[in-house]
């Protein structure tokens, strides 16, 4: 069984994570989307909210999972028998950061893999930090957010 985790904070989980996410289907068996959680960070959109969104979104998708999790992602690619790790790059900046993350967690668990998938053009500049901030000030981010969300869910707390 080919399980990867795709990690992030989703905070909110956009369409960019979306289609990351419906893109890499075809290649695996299952796909857990792991909510990143630090107790000694607070996120904007509660984790409760992430988690409902997230469900919403794949309701009808059989092979994806969401769970949350706070620690190391290659411990939970341990606990859940995932040999894969799931990343989107949209620009240098993400290839950067990315490589560094990818390259400690291969030398220190060389059995999971981390895939990358390059974002789609229009999906370039879809980032959670301008959502959150379009969200604090009052704008609709819809465009930016998946399909059937209530858009009246996603007001700050
Ligand atoms: P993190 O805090 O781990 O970076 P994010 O929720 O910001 O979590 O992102 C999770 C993953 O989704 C990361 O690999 C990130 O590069 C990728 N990602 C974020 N936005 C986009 C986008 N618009 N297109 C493609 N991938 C994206």
């Amino acid at each position: 069984m080919k399980t990867a985790i795709f990690p992030g904070s989703f905070d909110p989980f956009t369409i960019g994570h979306e289609s990351i996410v419906r893109r890499a289907l075809p290649m695996f068996d299952k796909i857990i989307i792991m909510i990143g959680f630090n107790a000694n960070k607070k996120s904007f959109f509660p984790l409760e909210k992430r988690l409902k969104w997230i469900n919403q979104v794949f309701q009808h998708e059989n092979k994806i999972e969401v769970c949350v999790h706070e620690g190391l992602t290659v411990d939970f690619c341990k606990k859940a028998g995932a040999s894969y790790i799931l990343r989107g790059l949209r620009t240098s900046a993400d290839f950067e950061y990315e490589r560094a993350i990818a390259q400690v967690n291969k030398k220190m668990h060389p059995e999971i893999e981390t895939i990358f998938l390059l974002t789609l053009p229009e999906h370039t500049p879809v980032n959670a930090t301008i959502i959150r901030d379009i969200v604090l000030h009052g704008g609709d981010a819809s465009m930016f957010l998946p399909a059937g969300l209530d858009r009246n869910d996603f007001k700050p707390e």
